[in-house]
């Protein structure tokens, strides 16, 4: 990043700069949420991923479940997500999810899963089902998803394109010359067409980029142009938090003055809602986004 202060970056690559620190609420909700989840044998991103906004999410009833298992067939260097072998997915778990999502009252849920190369289908048809048995079991509720790429293939796509998710997500993660060491199997080109086809189906498209692995303000310009083209109309940026000493290091921890220049600069290229901030997530919850999404939805 040309434009922001590099002695800031050498100076807290050590340790985690003040602003990385987390306050976790645990209110009567934040229980419920998490008793309720776990009755239902759920899997949710937030416990896999040690999401430093864990707490404040639950609290607010808005929690990220991540289906087709906790296993995934890639290897994104930045995710701690399992890597063994992958198991069958669960047919039950649609309804499994949907019935967790109504008993525990959620406003709002977020629908992630692995990448299941192994599938015929990617697992598309159970993210419709799962899509559609929340629908019918708790119709007040926003249904985020948060797509793989199911390997470009469109009609896999327009199966969860058909089951009409209130935001339809799916992250570049990171700017195109990182592809190669952050998420080999993965190709710019063919998320930027998983978004494209859902904005082009009248869905409301979300992506995310992680920052301080090396990018450029350049380079996330860029993609925040093309991310547009394709049709986005939400987009979150937040601090690369490495997992372990296994994953893909920390090149540096950006400034908050520097996420507040990228949110204006997304703005002013057209986004409609904007979180950038360095503990933002991509399912993190924003009474802003949430506000965004239902005005758009009743338009
Ligand atoms: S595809 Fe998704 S779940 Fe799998 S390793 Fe990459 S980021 Fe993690």
């Amino acid at each position: 990043m040309g434009s922001m202060n590099e002695a800031g970056a050498m100076a807290t690559c050590g340790g985690k700069p003040p602003w990385i620190r987390v306050k976790v609420g645990q209110n009567g909700l934040f229980q419920a949420t998490k008793e309720r989840l776990r009755a239902h044998g759920l899997h949710t991103v937030c416990e896999e991923a040690f999401c430093p906004n864990l707490g404040r999410c639950w609290a607010c009833g808005r929690a990220t479940v991540l289906i087709l298992g906790d296993r995934c067939t890639r290897g994104c260097r930045f995710c701690n997500v399992d890597k063994r072998p992958v198991l069958p997915p669960d047919p039950e778990e649609p309804g499994r999810v949907a019935a967790a999502v109504k008993e525990t009252g959620l406003k709002e849920v977020v629908v992630t899963s692995v990448t299941r190369d192994d599938l015929p289908d990617g697992g598309a048809a159970l993210w419709a089902e799962t899509v559609e048995a929340i629908r019918a079991a708790a119709p007040g509720t926003l249904i985020e998803v948060l797509v793989p790429d199911f390997g470009g293939v469109a009609d896999d796509i327009a199966t969860v394109i058909r089951a009409r998710p209130d935001v339809f997500g799916h992250n570049l993660e990171t700017v195109p010359r990182l592809y190669p060491q952050a998420r080999p199997q993965a190709d710019y080109a063919r998320s930027l067409a998983v978004l494209r086809q859902a904005s082009e189906a009248g869905l409301i498209t979300k992506t995310s980029l992680m920052l301080g692995l090396g990018e450029t303000l350049e380079e996330i310009e860029q993609t925040l142009r093309d991310a547009r083209a394709a049709g986005c109309a939400i987009f979150y940026a937040g601090q690369y938090l490495q997992p372990s000493p296994r994953h893909l290091p920390v090149t540096r921890y950006v400034e908050p003055t520097e996420f507040v220049e990228i949110r204006d600069l997304a703005y002013a290229l057209g986004f409609g809602f904007v979180a950038s901030e360095p503990l933002v997530r991509s399912s993190y919850h924003e009474e802003g986004q949430t506000a965004f999404v239902r005005t758009a939805l009743d338009a």
